[in-house]
């Protein structure tokens, strides 16, 4: 809840509205009891013991990637749901960052992606996704400075419940987090685009393009049937001018499928003079997929094509990829039977 809906909460109880301004500093600093909200009466703990429930998560378990300090994260709900979710804690020069499932499973279907292999299971809450913050801070005892929306799930196919989680992230009685510090990625809900760019006008947004023709990108990710490619970059032109921020373009390379010189051709004379930015990622092999990644060198070489061209391109770092952490290979794997 934000903190409006819990003093209205409060009221409800027959309370004063400050007592849910105090719970919600309390919710967002990562309790897990009522019990544990001290500047609270005795008497009003005990009757939120009887009546309400911390919505948000446990870490259930923790794999490290030593080389790296990542850390992926499986967590259980506490609302009530048995399925699981992961987050994947990640260490940057400019701070810690986590990376914020915000589906149980996914519907999008994208061949290369390890989190649709078995479709949607349900919605995450804006308490499960601050949950995966708090939680990731209290089993790293590390501290979450930025957000990405980059785990299971597409969030502008669970757009409120993520609207409602930034807008948490963001109370300065909550984290007082920085709308530049989360960024949110899509595979192209073009209508989301615009609702996102009224909505969160500074919050970063990423869009995963992966190919650049219809019929290419079609075949991989199945949302570009419903919203064409070239339609997907007007959203985005739309969205750069009316926010005046730089859209980041996810780009997957798979060797032999998305990666030659044509390739690169077409992402120079489609991006070419846009406000953008395109962050090549080689696949992450999944292997029921049957796709493989290209090697780092040659996605290099297209990054300085396009660099070349003036188009600000970037290698991402391959982090957490020992512990299945990296982009799309989030599963559960009990579940994977693996
Ligand atoms: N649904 C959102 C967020 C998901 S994941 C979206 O599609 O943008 C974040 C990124 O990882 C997306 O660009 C996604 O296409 C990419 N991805 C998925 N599987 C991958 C894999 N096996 N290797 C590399 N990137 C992958």
């Amino acid at each position: 809840m934000t903190i409006e809906e819990l003093k209205q909460f409060a009221v409800a109880m027959g309370e004063k509205p400050f007592r849910g301004k105090q719970i919600f500093i309390w919710l967002n600093r990562g309790v897990q009891s009522f019990e544990e909200m001290t500047d609270l009466p005795k008497a009003l703990r005990e009757k939120l013991e009887g009546c309400a429930q911390i919505g948000g998560c446990r870490a259930i378990q923790v794999q490290e990637d030593e080389t790296d300090g990542t850390r992926k994260i499986l967590f259980e709900s506490q609302a009530g749901e048995t399925d699981t979710f992961e987050g994947v804690f990640m260490k940057y020069n400019y701070g810690n960052s986590l990376c914020v499932s915000s589906q149980v499973g996914c519907r999008m279907g994208c061949r290369f992606c390890a989190s649709g292999l078995s479709g949607l299971v349900r919605n995450l809450t804006a308490g499960e996704m601050l949950g995966q913050v708090l939680e990731a801070e209290r089993v790293t005892g590390e501290k979450v400075g930025h957000i990405v929306i980059m785990g299971m799930g597409e969030p502008f196919d669970n757009y409120e419940n993520v609207a409602q989680f930034l807008r948490l992230l963001h109370d300065e009685d909550g984290r007082n987090m920085s709308w530049r510090n989360m960024t949110v990625s899509t595979c192209g809900i073009i209508p989301m685009i615009g609702q996102f760019a009224e909505d969160f006008p500074q919050v970063n947004l990423a869009v995963s393009l992966h190919r650049l023709t219809d019929e290419g990108r079609s075949e991989i990710m199945p949302i570009n049937r419903r919203y064409p490619v070239d339609q997907l970059l007007d959203a985005a032109r739309e969205y750069t001018e009316k926010t005046h921020r730089r859209i980041t373009f996810e780009y997957a390379l798979i060797e032999g499928e998305n990666d030659s010189d044509e390739d690169v051709g077409r992402i120079i004379r489609k991006l070419g003079g846009m406000l953008c930015h395109v962050n090549l990622i080689p696949l992450n092999k999944v292997d029921e997929t049957g796709y493989d990644g290209t090697s780092r060198q040659r996605a290099r070489e297209i990054a300085g094509s396009l660099e070349a061209a003036g188009i600000p391109a970037t290698v991402r770092r391959q982090l957490g990829s020992r512990i299945d952490g990296a982009c799309g290979q989030l599963r559960w794997q009990a579940e994977a039977g693996n």
